[in-house]
């Protein structure tokens, strides 16, 4: 746990296929200290991908968390609702918070904890971005939006973010992330 008594909010953001999954994952299963949040989500589930990689839901039940306010933060990307469940502190029990959200619901978690630190990841290249994509299955016109979206993202992810990262060698961005986190724990 850090110093401070609240947690440390690490948010990963990114474009898709550029690594932010796996890379949370990895994250996590390295420090015991870190807590990854599970995202709600009205998009289908891709063939391969685990059942439990977000709570998969309808858009009714996705409207009725937002009227709830059941969320900390919630966006619509590539029509669908992707959200953050308001954190249940038992589950997160002191440890420090990972979200793997987009750059519109990073921005809304800036708001409402400045101390939040976000991670921005790059791919090496455009071309290195849309083999993964492929590579996970991806059909052609998810990866064309994606990739339009990558676009559009990249300059304000760069400029909105505490530390940008390009994901090339897996290993290497694993340690880069540890070694940015215990510096902002150390901050924090
Ligand atoms: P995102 O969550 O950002 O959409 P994923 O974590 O699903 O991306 O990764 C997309 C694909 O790229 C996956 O097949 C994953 O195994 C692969 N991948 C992730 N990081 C790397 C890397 N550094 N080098 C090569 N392939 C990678
Ligand atoms: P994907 O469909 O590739 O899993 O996710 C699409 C985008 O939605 C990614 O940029 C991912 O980081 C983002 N995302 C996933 N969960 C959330 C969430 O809870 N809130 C927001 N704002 N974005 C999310």
């Amino acid at each position: 746990m850090s110093e401070n008594s609240s947690p440390l909010i690490v948010v990963v953001s990114g474009p898709g296929g550029v690594g932010k999954g796996t890379i949370v994952d990895r994250l996590v299963a390295r420090d015991p200290r870190l807590w990854l949040s599970r995202s709600w989500t009205t998009r289908d589930r891709r063939e391969g991908e685990s059942a439990d990689a977000y709570v998969f839901c309808s858009a009714e039940d996705f409207e009725a968390r937002i009227e709830a306010n059941g969320f900390l933060e919630w966006t619509e990307f590539l029509g669908n609702y992707y959200g953050t469940p308001a954190p249940d502190t038992s589950a997160v029990d002191g440890r420090d918070v990972v979200l793997e959200i987009e750059l519109d619901g990073a921005r809304q978690v800036k708001q409402q904890f400045p101390d939040a630190v976000l991670i921005f990841l790059l791919p090496p290249s455009r071309e290195e971005q849309e083999r993964r994509l492929r590579g996970r299955g991806d059909p052609n016109d998810k990866i064309f939006a994606r990739l339009k979206k990558a676009e559009a993202e990249e300059p304000i992810g760069r400029e909105i973010a505490d530390h940008v990262l390009t994901n090339d060698d897996l290993e290497q961005t694993i340690s880069d992330m540890l070694a940015v986190i215990a510096i902002e724990r150390s901050r924090h």
